[in-house]
């Protein structure tokens, strides 16, 4: 029995050790090197090549090193009916908080103007806003929407949240479902978007979407690419409605150098890195959901191949 690692980012060998220094005896393969396919039973994957996972006929397990699974259910030639599961981890969410936290501040502060006018050489005071004076709104109050709807409460902003099944958080107003999306927004002023990307989520950041926002509405984008459509960005920028918007992820990644987000004055970009699986943090996981696969246990963060999150 042993476990394949796919991935094109340079990083198998950098997983191998990481595992390999938790559990010495675990029989590895990085799925470019000659290995008995046969013997595969978990395969640990980010951004596989499409058509990689057909290889096993005895795979019993695909386990996404990152919180999403979106890339799995991209490709049409995955193994059907095999379990998934994700990660669920405390500092990749810590990280995700912090991470919306600066944007969020950041865009409170001007601090994005003020470095544009700094490079210009331009002393211009501008008003600033207050914590209080904004209502975030989180699409998507799983593990990562939640722990960052807590940290924003702490910090002493409105919160409230929009998800599938209602929510019973402390001073977090829960909305659930298409029925309650149009209240949900109209009274979001920060919007942050924590959605998987499904069937039902894609291209949910659009123009009528985001019309449902107040004027001067900031979007923050930290989930997946293709939640935004991205000219419907660009014209409400453009016209005024939005007043900002913070990128995380993109359709491609690196976004190409032609793209217009690279120079709208009103969108702050960063590379798609804001929260990243610690291999030590959260290889005890993999481990557990190893052992447990090879023993027909229920597995640890299993997600919903019907729901596809
Ligand atoms: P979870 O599965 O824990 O949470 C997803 C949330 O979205 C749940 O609250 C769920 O509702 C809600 N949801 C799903 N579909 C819908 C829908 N159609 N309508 C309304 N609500 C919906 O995921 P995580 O919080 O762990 O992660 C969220 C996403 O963040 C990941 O899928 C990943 O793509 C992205 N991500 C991005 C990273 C980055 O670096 N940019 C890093 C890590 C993750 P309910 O609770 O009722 O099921």
């Amino acid at each position: 029995m042993a476990l394949v690692i796919i991935r094109q980012d340079g990083k198998i060998d950098f997983w191998k050790e990481a595992l390999k220094s938790q559990s010495p005896d675990l029989e590895i393969f990085s799925y470019y090197e000659d290995h008995p396919k046969e013997d595969i039973v978990m395969a640990l994957i980010w951004k596989h090549p499409e058509g990689s996972l057909s290889a096993y006929p005895n795979l019993k397990l695909i386990a996404s090193t990152g919180a999403g699974v979106d890339f799995i259910f991209e490709d049409p030639t995955r193994p059907k009916g095999i379990p998934i599961t994700r990660i669920v981890d405390t500092k990749l969410a810590d990280d995700m908080s912090e991470h919306v936290l600066a944007v969020i501040l950041a865009h409170l502060k001007n601090l994005d103007t003020y470095k544009l006018q700094q490079t210009r050489g331009i002393w211009n005071p501008m008003n600033y806003s207050r914590i209080a004076d904004f209502k975030v709104g989180i699409m998507g109050l799983g593990e990562l929407g939640s722990v960052l709807a807590n940290d924003l409460v702490r910090f002493g902003f409105r919160v409230q949240g929009w998800s599938n099944s209602r929510k019973s958080i402390d001073h977090i107003d829960s909305f659930t479902g298409e029925g309650e999306l149009s209240d949900f927004l109209s009274s979001t002023e920060i919007l942050v978007c924590l959605l998987p990307l499904t069937d039902k989520t894609i291209g949910i950041l659009n123009a009528s979407l985001f019309k449902k926002l107040p004027k001067n509405a900031f979007v923050i984008n930290v989930a997946r690419g293709g939640h935004l459509v991205d000219e419907d960005l660009i014209t409400m920028l453009d016209n005024g409605h939005l007043s900002g918007a913070g990128l995380v992820v993109y359709h491609q990644e690196p976004l190409p150098e032609s793209h217009p987000f690279w120079k709208h004055e009103k969108i702050h970009m960063t590379p798609h890195h804001a929260s990243v699986s610690d291999p030590q943090s959260v290889i005890p996981q993999i481990l557990e959901n190893y052992r447990r696969v090879l023993n027909d246990k229920p597995l640890l963060n299993e997600i919903s191949l019907d729901k596809g999150y």
